[in-house]
């Protein structure tokens, strides 16, 4: 084992879905392939970042920061690239329009993290803490897709449920609010989580963690009609 080891939830998730791919990307090296939905979601987590952390914030400034992150990596043609900017555009507005008119404090953005979870370090970063003007605490989770999770779906979102925990361990924070934000629709969407939900994300990722430590890397070759390695893998068939 590697002594830099440690979780997070991008390596559980990768590991929850085949052992062999976290072996391929963590241990042997691997890159994942990029495309646009990749890149696009970079750059809008980038331009998000450095307009918060801006003084002024002013739509020119958002837009600026926009301009200044965007990349052409992984877009198949000229045209892709016209049509992501584009909806890019019109989502950095919509999202302007809504932030202006809030009266909240964004106390944190793009912040990392370091939490004990049993004997393995957790790292992670969470997209935006925000103080509302009740004096509550807000998490909230950017998404880019455009498609927006049902209530099911983000209710059983691993990775808030670390993120929950890293707020209340890490930074002390009891979170009243945990949203995840769907940009391409402007839509925010509440979530909760109770105590046993915590614990029970907490112990996946300390089981997942023990089966990387002992090097638990068989394949799950149900996966590999879905996966982005299966042009390399020796398992895909
Ligand atoms: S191709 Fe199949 S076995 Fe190989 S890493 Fe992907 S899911 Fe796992």
């Amino acid at each position: 084992m590697r002594q830099d080891f440690k979780i997070s939830y991008s390596r559980i998730s990768t590991y929850l879905f085949c052992p062999y791919k976290y072996k391929l990307i963590y241990f042997d090296g691997f890159h994942m392939p990029v495309n646009a939905d990749i890149t696009f979601g970079h750059i809008i987590h980038k331009t998000l970042e450095k307009f918060h952390r801006n003084k002024e914030q002013t739509y020119e400034v958002l837009s600026e920061c926009y301009d200044n992150a965007w990349k052409n990596d992984g877009f198949d043609d000229p045209q892709q690239i016209f049509e992501y900017y584009e909806r890019g555009r019109q989502m950095l507005l919509n999202y302007y329009k809504s932030f202006s008119s809030l009266n909240t404090e964004v106390l944190y953005v793009e912040k990392a993290f370091d939490a004990n979870i049993g004997k393995y370090k957790f790292m992670g970063i969470i997209d935006r803490i925000d103080k509302c003007s009740d004096g509550k605490y807000e998490i909230i989770d950017y998404k880019t897709h455009a498609k927006v999770w049902n209530q099911e779906k983000i209710d059983q979102d691993l990775q808030l449920s670390f993120y929950v925990y890293a707020c209340k361990n890490v930074f002390g924070f009891n979170l009243d609010k945990i949203s995840i934000y769907f940009l391409s629709e402007n839509k925010k969407i509440y979530t909760r989580r109770s105590k046993n939900e915590i614990s029970c994300a907490i112990n996946l990722a300390i089981e997942t963690a023990e089966n990387i430590e002992i090097e638990n890397f068989g394949p799950d070759i149900s996966k590999c009609k879905i996966c982005s390695f299966k042009l390399k893998c020796g398992y895909s068939s």
